[in-house]
């Protein structure tokens, strides 16, 4: 991929800092896939920023715009690149294109999209934030970047409504991704459009988001509906020489799917309410090759970090317990 150069000039006091800062940090940047170069003449700093390909280096100047502005002093410094990269387009954000969709399950449909570069979500980090509009049929606008590559979020109708997801399948060879939707009720923003979408709609997605997916020799997981779509992906992922054991809990047998497990790996199908308790009766036989990771509504999930904690016995740096969705009404810790 080529390699692409941005720059921009500062002046006055704030250069000499600047320049320290950033150099400073020369190895982390690296790090993250770009490079950072300060020139300093007497009377001001030339900053240069060079990546591979228009996305590497759309994010490298969101980032250091990012850094920049939380220096003191510099919250409000003029910052506009010039040279390479596609003015109009963030990073960090994809356009993704329905390609089809069916029902797996009567609660769950596989929407199938054609996406910009499946290769970004082949490795360990799982979730993407959707963009999707207010209502289904409706319009949304993408956020587009400042002159200092920073975010600018539409106003009003054009806002996209956000919520977080998982990408079920990558098949990076054809730029395909499979997301799978649970069909809820009451069915918000993202669950209307999964039920109506039709081939040809676009929506946005922003990511990869969140941790890498953590491994171990012995991982538990556990979760609902929701967290199906990581638990599944990480068994047919498992490497050889680690074993998962995974709980879901469904509303109803109907939901199942077909799995074929990897040796070493076994899963558990349950029923609503019965995930808790379930974990819970693992007692205190886990130890420091156990890693244990959860996705359920809120209270659920509360409980499962009490559950991972106190009946398993794990150190709080061997769990996670996350809350995917939260029911209505339900109260804020
Ligand atoms: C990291 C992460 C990954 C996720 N991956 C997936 C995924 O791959 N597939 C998936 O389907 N979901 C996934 N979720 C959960 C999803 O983001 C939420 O369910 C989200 O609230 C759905 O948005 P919505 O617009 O349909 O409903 P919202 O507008 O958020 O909520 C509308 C109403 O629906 C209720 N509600 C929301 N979710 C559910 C549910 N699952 N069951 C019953 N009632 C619900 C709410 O309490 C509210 O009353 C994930 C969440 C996280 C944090």
């Amino acid at each position: 991929m080529t390699e692409l150069v941005a720059y921009c000039r500062f002046q006055g006091d704030a250069a000499e800092a600047l320049a320290r800062h950033l150099d400073a940090k020369r190895q982390h940047w690296d790090a993250e896939g770009f490079h950072v170069c300060c020139e300093r003449s007497e009377r001001e700093l030339c900053l240069s920023l060079s990546g591979a390909g228009w996305r590497r280096l759309a994010l490298a100047k969101a980032r250091i715009a990012g850094e920049i502005r939380r220096l003191p002093g510099c919250a409000t410094l003029a910052l506009t690149w010039a040279g390479d990269g596609d003015p109009e387009r963030l990073g960090h954000v994809q356009h993704w294109h329905v390609t089809g969709a069916r029902l797996v399950t009567p609660h769950l449909r596989r929407v199938t999209f054609q996406v910009e570069d499946a290769e970004l979500y082949a490795g360990d980090l799982h979730h993407i934030r959707l963009l999707l509009p207010q209502r289904p049929g409706g319009a949304f606008a993408f956020p587009r970047p400042c002159p200092a590559g920073l975010p600018v979020w539409p106003e009003g109708e054009l806002m996209p409504v956000l919520r977080n997801y998982t990408i079920r399948a990558v098949r990076a060879g054809s730029d395909e991704v499979d997301v799978d939707f649970v069909l809820h009720e009451p069915a918000g923003p993202a669950t209307a459009w999964a039920r109506d979408c039709r081939p040809g709609v676009e929506i946005g997605a922003l990511g990869p988001i969140g941790r890498p997916v953590s491994h171990a020799p012995r991982r538990i997981l556990a979760g609902d509906e929701t967290a199906l779509p990581t638990i599944l992906r990480q068994i047919e992922e498992c490497p050889a020489g680690e074993r998962i054991d995974a709980y879901v809990e469904l509303v109803d047998d109907a939901e199942r799917q077909n799995v074929t497990l990897p040796q070493g790996c076994r899963l558990y199908w349950l029923h609503r309410g019965e995930l808790v308790d379930a974990l819970r009766q693992l007692g205190r036989e886990q130890n420091d090759v156990t890693l244990a990771y959860a996705g359920t509504e809120f209270s659920t999930s509360r409980q499962l970090s009490l559950a991972f904690g106190k009946d398993l016995g794990l150190p709080s740096t061997r769990f996670r317990s996350v809350a995917y969705w939260r029911m209505q009404g339900a109260r804020a810790a």
